[in-house]
């Protein structure tokens, strides 16, 4: 059956197929006060999964989403979307079997090239509180080696021309677009609430955007955007694949459901939001979301998820794409990855993290192993693997840095750093080859190439590695061991090496 609103009671609860459906209003005098740029899977698996609950377990009625696409291809949510009245379904998948749950949320689709004004008109209406953001690092025009905004990017210039002030391409063009028209309208500005997965994400938004206010040269909305707009960092957590074809099939012969373009993911989600919000915000902690007051508490939960789920991704993604796996939970179910990830886990990366109270550590590395081997939500290698120019040096090599002067051990992330030297040749130890996905791939690979199994000169990559690790004897010794042991063996028999 077609998912829509007149279908919506049609589609029946079973003990073998969990569901749920809204049943709450939409439309009419729901307000929408939230406008969500990048309506990926992602943000239909978390944030809007969270408004769900809220609207349905607790009446929410002022906070409904208006979804927005600046990019040529977000045609395909758009057109999914309208087609079934803005609903769609998240699998929940684990061990245990699946849940659908449909969700109401997301109320409304602006497609931002068929009608750029409808965009600015609607982020800066008054019932709209929050503009929230998943829109992929590279939406950020971020430069992280020097922190500034990538102002020279053609779309960042055509963006700050004045000429072009009615016809925005990205993020900051509509957000500046939209603060300057409730700024002249007396309005209170929104809060900007980025949701993607960079440390510090809500700073980093406000000193780009910032900076781009700057650029268009009104100094005192520049100010105004610096000083009253709150961009709080928040962490999130909820492993969410692409969805495959074969995802449809299954929903549509276990449940019913005919959707355009459902989400799966995992049970588990996480969100730890810094308290800052200029013009109000849902109650967000009535549905398990982490509103902390301080943000040094949120820099807290990301030092953890960073090192712990995403270090210990690039542990499984690197060394497991070369010895010929396809998924995360394939890598776990072999005994010596399962044990390297805890023991690299425990032994090598738990120690140097700060103790967050209330937060058991152990159990959360226990809840991050099920999670990794949860054999249904199928997670590609090369979604973990891709660009990992930016993981390595933000989910590795913190923790060596400080287990160096702590002259703690560190010699299983110096094996995933190998594993990483080696992977962006892109051959696996079966001889396969395949395409390295990394905007730096070039110069990785002319490095790679170049240094053989000599670490010395990929690590010269200044922007990556900076200078300290470089000239650390007891470092550069355990990676040359390892790069070696890999180049020589192979992954499957160097592992054990790594093993208590
Ligand atoms: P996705 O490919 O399903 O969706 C990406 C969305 O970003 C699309 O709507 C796209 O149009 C938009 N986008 C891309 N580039 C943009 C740009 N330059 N300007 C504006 N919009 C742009 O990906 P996803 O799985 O939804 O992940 C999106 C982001 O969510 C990730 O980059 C990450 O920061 C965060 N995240 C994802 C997961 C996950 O497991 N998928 C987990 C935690 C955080």
């Amino acid at each position: 059956l077609k998912l829509n609103v007149a279908n919506l009671q049609r589609f029946v609860k079973t003990a073998a197929a969990p569901l749920t459906v809204p049943t709450y209003p939409r439309g009419g005098s729901v307000k929408q006060g939230i406008v969500h740029i990048g309506v990926g899977g992602f943000h239909r698996a978390h944030f809007a999964y969270y408004m769900n609950q809220l609207m349905e377990k607790h009446g929410l009625a002022d906070y409904a989403i208006c979804g927005v696409g600046l990019q040529p291809w977000d045609t395909t949510i758009r057109d999914a979307l309208r087609g079934q009245d803005y609903l769609y379904t998240v699998v929940e998948r684990s061990a245990k079997g699946s849940e659908a749950h449909v969700m109401g949320s997301i109320q409304d689709f602006l497609f931002a090239p068929d009608d750029r004004e409808a965009v600015v008109a609607k982020m800066a209406h008054p019932d709209t509180h929050i503009v929230s953001l998943t829109i992929t690092e590279s939406g950020y025009f971020y430069n992280e080696h020097t922190h500034e905004l990538q102002s020279d990017d053609p779309a960042i210039q055509h963006d700050l021309d004045p000429a072009n002030a009615k016809a925005p391409t990205t993020t900051y063009g509509f957000l500046y677009a939209a603060l300057a028209r409730r700024h002249a309208a007396g309005l209170k500005p929104f809060t900007v609430l980025s949701c993607d997965n960079m440390q510090g994400n809500g700073s980093i938004t406000r000193s780009m955007l910032k900076t781009f206010a700057n650029l268009r040269g009104d100094a005192n909305l520049a100010t105004w955007i610096a000083e009253k707009v709150a961009f709080p960092n928040s962490m999130v957590d909820r492993i969410t694949p692409q969805t495959a074809p074969a995802d449809k099939v299954a929903l549509a012969e276990m449940f019913g459901i005919e959707d355009a373009w459902p989400v799966v993911t995992e049970p588990f989600m996480q969100w730890v939001i810094e308290d800052h919000f200029s013009d109000g915000r849902p109650p967000f902690e009535k549905v398990g979301v982490q509103v902390v007051a301080d943000v040094h508490d949120v820099e807290q939960f990301e030092k953890h998820k960073l090192r712990l789920l995403n270090g210990s991704h690039s542990a499984i993604g690197y060394p497991g794409q070369l010895a010929g796996f396809s998924y995360v939970h394939e890598v776990m179910n072999h005994p010596d990855f399962d044990a390297f990830v805890w023991q690299m886990m425990q032994q090598e990366v738990k120690p140097m993290l700060p103790v967050i109270e209330g937060v058991d550590i152990d159990a959360y590395c226990h809840t991050l192993v099920e999670r990794f081997k949860n054999p249904t939500i199928m997670d590609q290698l090369p979604r973990i693997c891709l660009g990992g120019s930016g993981k390595i040096p933000k989910f590795i090599m913190p923790s060596i840095a400080e287990a160096i002067w702590a002259t703690a051990p560190f010699r299983r992330l110096c094996f995933v750093t190998a594993a990483w030297f080696h992977y962006v040749n892109g051959v696996d130890d079966n001889g396969n080859k395949y395409e390295l996905d990394d905007p730096m791939s070039e110069e990785l690979q002319q490095k790679a190439a170049e240094g053989g199994a000599d670490p010395h000169a990929l690590l010269g990559i200044r922007t990556l590695f900076g200078d300290d690790l470089r000239n650390d004897e007891r470092f550069v010794k355990e990676l040359t061991t390892a790069l070696g042991l890999i180049k020589k063996d192979g992954i499957l028999k160097t592992l054990p090496k790594y093993l208590d």
